[in-house]
Parts: structure tokens; C-alpha cells; sequence
């Protein structure tokens, strides 16, 4: 047996690697940098930890979860492995204390906050040349593309400056092409081995639904097939999960709030609780999550919109750790959206802004989106998968609920070519729906074939017709959302194609209006 093998069985108790893991484990050994992106739950630690075993010396590992890295340190130690850490929540001494460990070679890891990269002291420190690589956990973290930026994470470009000779393992469950890029420049990997596992979660039944006036109803629909399941529901605000949670236990079922707000003894309770079964459900805002390793969540409900595809694909990913069949369900409405944006709103205008709303609209568009889900999220992570036919809404409800707007797409397409391509869909609309507002007649569009001819719908309608026909790679959006016919969108002029849309996005956008007026 090699020693890989031996140490998975003797130290970590596993009979084999799972998927991706060998891959991982050989590249670190043979001392090539690594880039590595696996969903949560899928064994990333292990990738780093078992061939710092195999090695000689010491490894570190800048992770920015303090309570992740806590319970690493606590775990491995349960298997007799020399670890330790430095951040803010030591005292000067202790960090004096490890440090000395780390000269005598007494640590095979050492676990290192971002925020003790600032400044060129900290990679002074390290120049006992016992150690084999560094690994950098939540990697996405590196890049303003990604959508948990830390600038601390940007000095990590010197440990290439400072450690030439050193590879580096970088880690991440979500990053998009860009992401990934932008990762491999910043730390300037060299020739690594990039792994990236596909990203479809088979066992996950994905659903998502317009959140109407009596959401916690809907809710209880959903639940009613869990019963003595457990799960995750997350909500937007820290009062919401308290106030779901206590209407949950007047239903019967068992829940607990869960947010940074809380004291930390009684998060520490709940999340024991949660683990032991002893509660069903947690109702939560995105501070639960990170590291949660129990592997029988049946379900995860968000009951408004987050705010990337990436936190998205993180949470739901939660439930079915074990492999068994579980459900996800996301509850939305137009109002998360403006909510998100207000929060956005809120910090500074920057290119981390920017890239908060094009997030944001991503995630939004997934959400009214009626291509097969998991395909959806695959593609938006760069990944190419066939529908799943029967694990989402989408392809479960099929063409069900399908009504005909070619007669629309080529109103609207045609009112897009007629204004010469050159203005947003909001304006396209407006001469659809008649509109005199100054800019159309300074532009003269009044007097276009295709003005007014829209008046059958409202606006709200339009804009849903805009979005699927954008869906659909219809337009093409350049610059200041200044739409223009694609390939395609021509193409559904000229031949006449059939264009389709859910019923329901139709009518949902309607129903929004109405009770925002
Ligand atoms: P990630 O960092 O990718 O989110 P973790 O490293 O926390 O995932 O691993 C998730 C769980 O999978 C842990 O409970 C871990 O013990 C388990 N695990 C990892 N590798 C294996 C394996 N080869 N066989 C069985 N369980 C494993």
C-alpha cells in the first residue's frame, strides 16, 4: 500500500479517496502548484492535509475562517496532527509560542488569517525553510470577480515573490472562468494543475417560485414533506429568522434562529442542537453556513433572493452532503431585488460595486429563468451539462405552463431593430407601449411602424417578454445595456420562429406591480 493510501486509512479513517482527491494529493506531493474547485462538502481538507503528513516539515494554510480553522486545528488533533494558528484572536505570546513551535519543526500545519498579510513582517517571519507548500483556502476571495473579495487576500501575490521555489495549492467550491483566472495571475501560479469538478449536485431537486403575499404558507407547503427532516431556511434579515423560527415552533415544527447578532454561546447550542437532531430546522441569515458538516440536511429554502449564483449554489449545496435525494426551494420577489440594491447602494462606488449588481442581476434572471436549473447554474459557472430532465422545477413543469409570444418577440425585436439598436430595452418598450416621453420624440420614433403597437400588454409584461427573449441569446447587451439583434434574434424574424414563456412570469410581474402601488 503507498503511503497516501496508508494515511487515508490509518490516520483519517477513510477506505478510499473520493473523486478528485487522489488527483489533488499526487499534484502536492509532486510539488506542482494546484488549483482546485469542489463544492462544499466534497473533501478539500483532505487534498492538503494528508500530504502534509506524507511530507517532511510544515505547511501553511491561509484560511479567513477563524471558527473554520478552529475546528480544523480541533479535528486534526483528534487524529494526533501537530496544528496550529495565528490570528487576531491570539494574544502576542501565543504567537510568539507558535512561532517558536514552527522553528523547532514541531507543527505539520499552520493555519494563518489573511488579515497577518499586511505588510512584509509576516512573510519575514518565514524564513525557516522546513516548510513544503501553502495552500489558500476560499481562494475566490482573492479576486474583486469573485463574491467575497478581501483585500487581504491580496498580498498573497508575495508568497510567490518571496517563496519561488514553494507551490502553491489554491482552493475554492465556486469560481466562475473569470474567477479562476484571476486567481492563477494573482497568486501567479506557474504551470499549475487546475482541477475543477463538474458542477451538477444530482441528488439535489431544485425549485424556485415567486414568493407571494402569504410566503410562510408557502413554506409550510414545502415542509410538510419533511417532517422530521432537517434543513435550512434562509431569510434576509436577522428579525426574520427569529420571527420564522418562532412561527415555525407554533406550527410544531422545531426551529432556532441562527445570526451573527446572537451571542455566541447560543449560536454554539444551536448549531449542537442542529447537529444532534435535536432541532429540525434552522432558520438563518448567510453567518450559517461556512464549514457546516452534517451530511443529513434534506433540505434548504431561502425565502427571498440571495445575492450572487455563488451564495446560492454554496447554501443549497448544504443539503444532500450524504448523497441522498434533497430538495431545495427559492422564494422571491421583486422587492429582494431592490432590497439587494439598496444594500449595494450603500457602499462605495468601486469596481467590487459594480460587479455587485451584474451578481445580483444574475442571480435574478436565475431565479424567473425557465431553462432547466442545474443547467443554468452549470453554465453560468462555465460548465456544460444536459438538462436534468427531472430534478427542477423547470423540467419538471416543461411546457405545462407554456404560452406563445411569438407574435410579441417579433414586435419587440422588431421595435429593437427599428430604433436602430442603439438604446436599452426600457426604451424599446416605451415606443412599443406609445410613449411620448421627450427622448422618444427628440429621437422622432413617434412616427416609427412599431410605435404603439404594444398597448395590448403592459409594461411589466414587456420587460418579462425582454428578459426571455434575452434568455433565449435573442439580444446581444453591449455598453450601457444598449441592446441589438443577435445571430439568433434575426433569425427568429426572418423565419418566424416559435417563441414560448411561463405563463407565469407573465402574470407574476403583474401581481407585483399591482401591490407596490
Ligand atoms: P470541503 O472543504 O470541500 O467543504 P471537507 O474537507 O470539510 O469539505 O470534507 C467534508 C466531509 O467529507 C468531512 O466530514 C470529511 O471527513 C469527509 N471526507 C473527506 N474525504 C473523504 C473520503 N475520502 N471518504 C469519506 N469521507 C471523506
Amino acid at each position: 500500500m503507498t503511503e497516501p493510501y496508508r494515511i487515508l486509512h490509518s490516520v483519517f479513517g477513510h477506505h478510499s479517496f473520493r473523486a478528485y482527491q487522489e488527483e489533488a494529493v499526487n499534484a502536492i506531493l509532486a510539488h506542482k502548484d494546484l488549483m482546485m474547485i469542489l463544492p462544499t462538502g466534497a473533501g478539500k481538507s483532505l487534498c492538503y492535509q494528508l500530504p502534509s503528513l506524507v511530507m517532511d516539515g510544515m505547511s501553511v494554510v491561509i484560511s479567513p475562517l477563524l471558527a473554520l480553522m478552529h475546528d480544523q486545528i480541533t479535528a486534526l488533533s483528534t487524529f494526533g496532527i501537530k496544528a496550529s494558528m495565528i490570528s487576531s484572536m491570539q494574544s502576542p505570546q501565543e504567537i510568539q509560542e507558535t512561532m517558536h513551535a514552527c522553528r523547532k519543526g514541531e507543527l505539520k500545519l499552520l493555519y494563518v488569517a489573511p488579515e497577518r498579510l499586511k505588510g512584509e513582517s509576516f512573510f519575514k517571519l518565514f524564513t525557516n525553510p522546513s516548510y513544503q507548500f501553502f495552500v489558500i483556502d476560499e481562494a475566490h476571495c482573492v479576486s474583486e470577480w469573485g463574491h467575497e473579495f478581501r483585500e487581504d487576500y491580496r498580498q498573497l501575490f508575495r508568497l510567490k515573490l518571496y517563496f519561488p521555489q514553494t507551490p502553491i495549492a489554491a482552493f475554492t467550491a465556486t469560481a466562475t472562468k473569470i474567477v479562476e483566472h484571476d486567481i492563477l495571475h494573482q497568486l501567479s501560479l506557474s504551470n499549475p494543475l487546475i482541477i475543477r469538478a463538474k458542477v451538477e449536485r444530482d441528488n439535489l431537486t431544485i425549485k424556485a417560485d415567486y414568493r407571494n403575499a402569504n410566503g410562510r404558507e408557502q413554506l409550510l407547503t414545502f415542509l410538510s414533506a419533511f417532517e422530521h427532516e432537517s434543513g435550512i431556511i434562509y431569510t434576509l434579515s436577522r428579525k426574520e429568522t427569529e420571527s420564522l423560527a418562532q412561527f415555525l415552533n407554533t406550527r410544531k415544527i422545531l426551529a432556532r434562529a441562527y445570526h451573527a447578532g446572537l451571542p455566541t454561546e447560543e449560536k454554539n447550542e444551536t448549531f449542537r442542537a442542529f447537529l444532534n437532531d435535536e432541532i429540525q430546522v434552522v432558520v438563518a441569515t448567510i453567518a450559517f453556513g461556512m464549514g457546516i458538516d452534517k451530511s443529513n440536511i434534506r433540505f434548504v429554502v431561502h425565502m427571498s433572493l440571495p445575492k450572487t449564483i455563488e451564495n446560492y449554489y454554496q447554501e443549497i449545496g448544504r443539503s444532500g452532503r450524504d448523497g441522498l435525494p434533497s430538495s431545495t426551494l427559492l422564494l422571491f420577489s421583486n422587492s429582494d431585488i431592490v432590497e439587494h440594491k439598496r444594500r449595494i447602494g450603500e457602499q462605495p462606488a468601486s469596481e467590487y460595486q459594480k460587479v455587485a449588481y451584474e451578481k445580483l442581476d444574475a442571480m435574478a434572471k436565475y431565479a424567473s429563468s425557465q431553462v432547466c436549473r442545474h443547467q443554468h447554474i452549470a453554465s453560468y459557472f462555465d460548465d456544460t451539462i444536459l438538462t436534468c430532465k427531472t430534478r427542477c422545477d423547470n423540467c419538471i413543469d416543461g411546457e405545462k405552463q407554456s404560452i406563445d409570444i411569438s407574435h410579441e418577440a417579433l414586435k419587440l425585436l422588431s421595435s429593437v431593430y427599428r430604433t436602430g439598436q442603439r438604446f436599452g430595452l426600457q426604451y424599446v418598450v416605451d415606443v412599443l407601449m406609445g410613449s411620448t416621453n421627450e427622448k422618444i420624440v427628440q429621437n422622432g420614433h413617434q412616427s416609427l411602424s412599431v410605435f404603439g403597437i404594444g398597448k395590448d400588454r403592459t409594461k411589466a409584461q414587456w420587460l418579462s417578454i425582454g428578459d426571455r427573449l434575452m434568455e433565449l441569446d435573442a439580444f446581444k447587451v453591449g455598453e450601457y445595456r444598449v441592446i441589438s439583434l443577435s445571430e439568433y434574434g434575426a433569425k427568429i424574424i426572418r423565419e418566424r420562429l416559435s417563441v414560448s414563456i411561463h405563463a407565469k412570469r407573465l402574470e407574476e410581474r403583474q401581481k407585483v406591480k399591482k401591490t407596490k402601488k
